[in-house]
């Protein structure tokens, strides 16, 4: 363990008053945050330090960076094991067929209902070696952009999998299981039966147990609203409340959805969930732009809290936000929203990307630039899904807190004389701009490198274990691609000019 003091920093507390402290500092002892404040209200706290960890003091100097708490994404899934399949990396630069998906156009509860099924087995085909290289490369794309905790949503991977490559990488996850065990069909006025419910929960229990190191969490949860039946509501009812754990599913995220929920199951998807006792204050709702102001006040009364994904819609033609004014509404009303990345096979967007897409999006839908500001923005990516998932310690830099921190330098020409270099984050940089990430007092990368990890080795296994599950298991030639991938030269960081 170490002592490490963060000097002159333009530090960003994300705390309950959003301070900012132009020329901050913040003193970390082991894992822990001790001191927050100017260069001599934390030059206090170094002064009562013993002798011997005096010694031990490493001063990182700040004054050309912004300091932010870790983000936490509570909204993510592990996918990157389907790279290859469907139009992915198989189309060639020049395919402009880019039709909407199962999500554009408000998409279609059926085919996503069909789809979330279908990808629930494929998580047990990958083999614990390929398990363990995907987990971990892909975790490490989030934690380079300085995501430093995860809310898995179900993920096609094994949760032993994500809890050991969390604790390898030093990140922090609450994992989750791909649970469904009925599907919607259209021909059908009745969900149809694809999985054992009793099955599911054993497994869903399983996780529990996989949790309970300061990296490692669990988040029960159904993959999709259309995909539980009652009786997987009730069990993860009964188990959520009795281990305490928060719980989370997709729900009202289509157009259709509560037509196709209603016909299935009698009443729409947050009145279900609210009926098998699952809305609570420990349950987080994932997109939820489809509520009727009934299903708004079930979320409001029981304290649950909101995710959404605004830099990924956009990608996906999903116009939940855009189509109605739920989520502005909900916040307005109190309801703790929270940013996240969702996932895909290939990376679509970072907490840096969803901050500038509800920023701007808030500005343009309701007119207002003070609708949402920047700050706000970065307590969405921070404190607010820090308290959804229940994982107190973090999300904010405060003295107490685990020392999860993220560095983005402030020193070329996007910050010049731009007072507010959080605003120039969002507007002109990205999740490469991240330059430093700190987890529980350890510095993970430095200078935009991993600093315990190779890299390089982490790319190369995550291509070997793509190219043997996607030709084993999902019938791509994956060989031809694979070996273009390793023969170019791992990608670099390259900084805009100062
Ligand atoms: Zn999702």
């Amino acid at each position: 363990m170490s002592v490490l003091l963060l000097q002159d920093g333009c530090v960003h507390t994300a705390d309950a008053e959003h301070r900012v402290l132009l020329r901050g500092c913040v003193l970390v002892v082991d894992d822990r945050i001790v001191a927050v404040g100017t260069a001599e209200e934390v030059g206090t706290a170094v002064a009562t330090l013993p002798p011997h960890r005096l010694a031990e003091l490493t001063v990182l100097d700040a004054s050309r960076a912004m300091v932010l708490p870790g983000f936490v994404n509570a909204h993510w899934h592990e996918t990157f094991a389907l790279r290859l399949t469907g139009q992915q990396a198989l189309r060639p630069a020049s395919d402009r067929t880019d039709a909407g998906g199962m999500l554009s156009n408000g998409g279609d509860p059926y085919d996503v209902s069909a789809s979330f099924d279908g990808s629930a087995d494929l998580a047990d085909l990958l083999t614990p070696g390929e398990a363990a290289a995907v987990a971990r490369y892909s975790m490490w794309t989030q934690l380079r952009c300085g995501t430093t905790t995860l809310g898995d949503t179900g993920s096609v991977n094994h949760p032993s999998a994500l809890a050991r490559a969390a604790t390898d990488l030093g990140m922090r996850c609450a994992v989750s299981l791909w649970a469904g065990d009925v599907v919607c069909e259209p021909g059908s006025d009745a969900p149809v039966r694809t999985r054992d419910a009793a099955r599911l929960l054993a497994r869903t229990e399983e996780i529990v147990r996989l949790a309970g190191s300061e990296f490692v969490r669990a988040r029960p949860g159904t993959v999709y609203i259309t995909n539980m039946s009652d009786e997987l509501g009730k069990g993860l009812a009964d188990l959520t409340a009795r281990h305490d754990l928060p719980f989370v599913t997709h729900v009202a995220a289509l157009r259709a959805e509560a037509d196709v929920v209603r016909r299935h199951f009698g009443t729409t998807g947050l009145r279900r969930l609210h009926d098998l006792g699952l809305v609570t204050d420990r349950f987080t709702a994932v997109h939820c732009g489809f509520l009727d102001d009934e299903e708004r006040a079930l979320l409001l009364d029981a304290g649950a809290s909101l995710t959404v994904s605004p830099a990924k819609y956009g990608c996906t033609g999903e116009t939940l936000m855009a189509e109605t004014d739920t989520v502005t509404a909900l916040r307005r009303a109190g309801l703790p929203v929270s940013l996240s990345t969702d996932g895909s096979p290939l990376p679509h967007s970072g907490m840096v990307e969803a901050m500038r897409a509800i920023w701007h999006g808030s500005a343009e839908r309701t007119g207002d630039p003070a609708e949402l500001l920047p700050t706000d923005a970065l307590a969405m990516a921070t404190r607010v899904p820090a308290t959804s998932l229940g994982w107190t310690g973090i999300g904010s830099i405060e003295p107490g807190n685990l020392a999860d921190l993220v560095l983005v330098r402030t020193d070329d020409w996007r910050y010049l004389l731009q007072p507010r270099p959080l605003e120039s984050l969002l507007v002109l940089g990205g999740s490469l701009d991240v330059d430093t990430v700190i987890v529980g007092g350890r510095v993970l990368l430095r200078d935009g490198r991993a600093t315990e990890v190779d890299e390089d080795g982490l790319r190369s296994d995550y291509l070997d274990a793509l190219e043997s599950f996607s030709s084993r298991c999902l019938g791509v030639d994956a060989a031809p691609l694979v070996r273009a991938a390793h023969r170019r030269p791992a990608p670099r960081r390259d900084r805009p000019a100062g």
